[in-house]
């Protein structure tokens, strides 16, 4: 019985790579010293990974920065601006594709599939040559070789690399990616032979876009690629690897029929109709198949008995030689070691695995299978998923009922909107394009030093009052002097916008080192949700009401919405995540109704993440956009027709669920907008009736450059064709923490000038 592992986190356990790629980036070291961190990172994985015992052993899954972006590398398909002359391609070339230079920007960035890991999307046209242009593949497969263990060299498959890219400027958006197919292959057989002559045995693709509802055209393209392949794979132990859903019948078809392929892998967490379709379609003898059994995408700990009845049940179809236990996914999707873990109890503890354990836990399935368990290993999982399941830290039985009463309902305020935005108006009396922001000011160092200082008790929590106070009652004025309509306190005593909750919910943990890689260099440390939620006491009305007794312009109470703190979380995995989403849903609207009470009467509650939440298959959309929208209804059912609910966006591409956005029923909703108001305007124009006040953010607050009054003018006007009037909001399209003052005050300058500049001639 064998083990394998589909990727690896390449951070390091304490993001040893993060520090060293800012510190090549920044000049303060050389190429050399970055690589032989990058040497060191891979050289103690393959290690690890050996002496566990696993039998395959992934290369290749390591990347300075993506492995889409290292596959675009292999193809040499560098976009022609960044002036690459051919050749192996350098950290020159390959970072500025990355990240930009002094003159041109990065390419453009995108989700992994339903994951917070962005890839850099490749831009491909009909003119592009393809030569093999980076051997980053096989020197990792020697360099793990030299130090006595044998790989199994990941390479993104042609197929889905296609369905991953973009055409490129100036080519046509409906340019057939496919029709590369017949230039790309040529590369990945030059890579292939070079691979079988350094002695490789196995090779793996990965091939994910197989979960993805695919036409059969494309399903025919992995059919044909393959075949096309078949020949220079002879001799190779071939695995395609598909991970995060569970296939279709008819790509589960393809796939297995496919030429030359001897393995495949599969996941059967996410995938939870996987183990149905192996046994209803059945599986080609011979062929081996890769059980992903173990979460890649959570830091819980397997639970290893019911792993093993899924294996055993694949057992009778597979056969037992052919049957390999492996992990869901990546294990880039979870956080590294919880060894390193000083600050969260021995209890909590037992109940995590991050990806140095769950490692281990393959290896111990394996053995298992074989006929070798490990008694010791088992019974402490048994005792550990035992403990969560009783221990009164997890189950808060009136969390648990409130939660239960709840489904099946509807939760709807009383009044339509427009009848509730006519109240709000008499209280309001806001002028038409009213501005605004989206909550957060820039947070200067001062402001972070503080908070790490109370953290750390070296100030009182008198001073760190106070300190707050100030920079709230700056944000204060600064917007009364900008003459904006309606204010934000600007979130200075919040580190992160999900964290600052999850610090004061009941059911949550947080680690010190378990972080997980976003894009590049960029780590986030996701809470970890383990129990009931619950709501101990109010946790923004302190400063909220702080900051309206300040000004008499309205002052806009801000929260995490349900779904934004689910999905940027490690959420429990013993419950469905609607029930986990609707215990939050109800602690969020103890918040709302407080902040109400407290005489705050608008209340923002952000969703940033409620789109990225959407699952991959088609056929599960609409059962989470239900229970997505009715939590965060949830939270303001309650409140009356005159407080006015905000809730803001984090992305402009909402076209395909702008039903549900609508369902939501906010009286008025700010999102971000800043490539192109083009998008975003076509749903209005072909008809949808929108109602509720709606802020497409009129300029990027991602970049530094300051919008003129006229071209912000220009955007408006550009809305208000299609847009009512009456329901247009003027607003950044994010939050102004990661911006400077400087920029924060002219940008904003603008902003309310081109309202007022809109209002006198309307
Ligand atoms: N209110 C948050 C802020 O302004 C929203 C952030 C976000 O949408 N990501 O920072
Ligand atoms: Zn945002």
């Amino acid at each position: 019985m064998a083990s394998h592992i589909v990727g690896y986190p390449r951070m390091g356990p304490k993001r040893e790579l993060k520090f060293a790629l800012e510190s090549f980036w920044d000049g303060k070291s050389s190429a050399e010293d970055l690589k032989k961190v990058a040497a060191d990172l891979r050289s103690s994985i393959w290690k690890q990974m050996a002496s566990a015992g696993i039998k395959y052993i992934p290369s290749n899954t390591f990347s300075y920065y993506d492995q889409v972006l290292d596959t675009t590398a292999m193809l040499g398909a560098v976009p022609p601006r960044y002036g690459w002359a051919g050749g192996e391609i350098e950290f020159g070339t390959y970072f500025s594709m990355a990240r930009g230079n002094a003159s041109l920007p990065a390419m453009e960035m995108t989700k992994w599939f339903d994951t917070n890991y962005h890839f850099i999307v490749p831009e491909l046209g009909p003119d592009i040559k393809f030569s093999y242009s980076s051997h980053k593949a096989v020197d990792e497969y020697k360099e793990a070789k030299a130090l006595g263990i044998e790989t199994v060299p990941v390479i993104i498959g042609p197929v889905s690399y296609l369905l991953l890219s973009k055409p490129a400027k100036g080519v046509e958006k409906s340019f057939p990616l496919l029709s590369l197919l017949d230039k790309i292959l040529p590369v990945y057989k030059e890579v292939v032979s070079e691979l079988k002559a350094a002695g490789a045995s196995w090779i793996q693709f990965d091939e994910p876009t197989l979960v993805l509802d695919l036409e059969a055209e494309k399903l025919q393209a992995f059919t044909g690629a393959y075949a096309e392949l078949e020949s220079t794979l002879s001799g190779l132990n071939v695995l395609i690897e598909t991970y995060f859903a569970d296939l279709s019948a008819d790509a589960y078809k393809t796939l297995t029929g496919l030429k030359g392929v001897t393995a495949f892998g599969f996941d059967f967490v996410r995938g939870t109709k996987t183990l149905d379709l192996v046994k209803s379609v059945g599986f080609p003898s011979g062929k081996y198949l890769f059980a992903g059994v173990v979460d890649g995408r959570n830091i819980w700990a397997n639970d290893l008995t019911a792993s093993l009845s899924t294996l055993a049940a694949l057992e009778g179809t597979v056969g037992k030689d052919k049957l390999v236990v492996s992990t869901s996914c990546s294990l880039l999707h979870t956080a590294v070691d919880l060894v390193n873990e000083t600050k969260l109890d021995d209890e909590i503890k037992s109940w995590l695995a991050f990806a140095a354990q769950k490692v281990v836990e393959v290896h111990a399935l394996a053995k298992a299978l074989a006929g070798q368990k490990d008694e010791g290993f088992f019974s402490a999982n048994a005792a550990a998923q035992a403990s969560r399941k009783s221990s009164p830290r997890v189950t808060n039985e009136a969390v648990q009922k409130a939660a239960a009463a709840l489904k099946g309902s509807d939760h709807r305020r009383a009044a339509n909107v427009s009848a509730r935005l006519d109240a709000q108006q008499k209280k309001l009396n806001l002028p038409i394009l009213p501005t605004t922001t989206i909550g957060s000011f820039p947070q200067t160092m001062d402001l972070r030093r503080v908070r790490r200082e109370y953290k750390a008790k070296k100030i009182t929590e008198e001073e760190y009052v106070k300190a707050i106070k100030e920079e709230i009652s700056k944000v204060v004025k600064l917007q009364e002097e900008l003459d904006i309509d309606v204010l934000v306190h600007g979130e200075p005593e919040r580190n992160d916008m999900v964290e600052y909750f999850g610090e004061q919910l009941q059911g949550f943990a947080f680690t010190v080192n378990g972080w997980v890689q976003s894009y590049g260099s960029r780590c986030v440390k996701p809470p970890i949700i383990y129990g009931d939620v619950s709501r101990p006491k109010a946790m923004t009305v302190f400063w909220s009401s702080m900051a309206q007794s300040m000004t008499s312009r309205p002052m806009k109470g801000m929260l995490t919405g349900p779904v934004t703190i689910l999905n940027w979380s490690f959420v429990r995995n013993d419950q469905p995540r609607f029930e986990t989403c609707y215990q939050i849903a109800l602690a969020i609207k103890d918040e709302v109704e407080d902040l109400e009470k407290a005489g705050i009467q608008v209340i923002q509650i952000d969703e940033a993440a409620l789109r990225e939440g959407l699952p991959l298959r088609k056929s599960e959309q609409a059962f989470y956009l239900e229970w997505a929208v009715h939590s965060f209804r949830i939270t303001n059912c309650g409140v009356s027709d005159t407080t006015q609910i905000h809730t803001h966006m984090c992305y402009s591409n909402f076209n395909d669920i702008i039903h549900s956005i609508i369902d939501m029923d906010a009286d008025v909703i700010t999102i971000e907008n800043s490539r192109s108001d083009e998008k975003l305007l076509s749903v209005f124009r072909e008809g949808v009736k929108y109602g509720a006040g709606i802020g497409p953010g009129v300029y990027d607050i991602h970049s530094p450059r300051i919008p003129s009054t006229e071209e912000i003018a220009d955007r408006i006007n550009k809305m208000l064709a299609v847009l009512e009037t009456n329901i247009l909001w003027v607003n950044p399209d994010c939050g102004l923490k990661t911006r400077k003052y400087a920029e924060v005050n002219a940008a904003l300058t603008n902003m309310v000038a081109a309202a007022k500049l809109l209002r006198s001639q309307l």
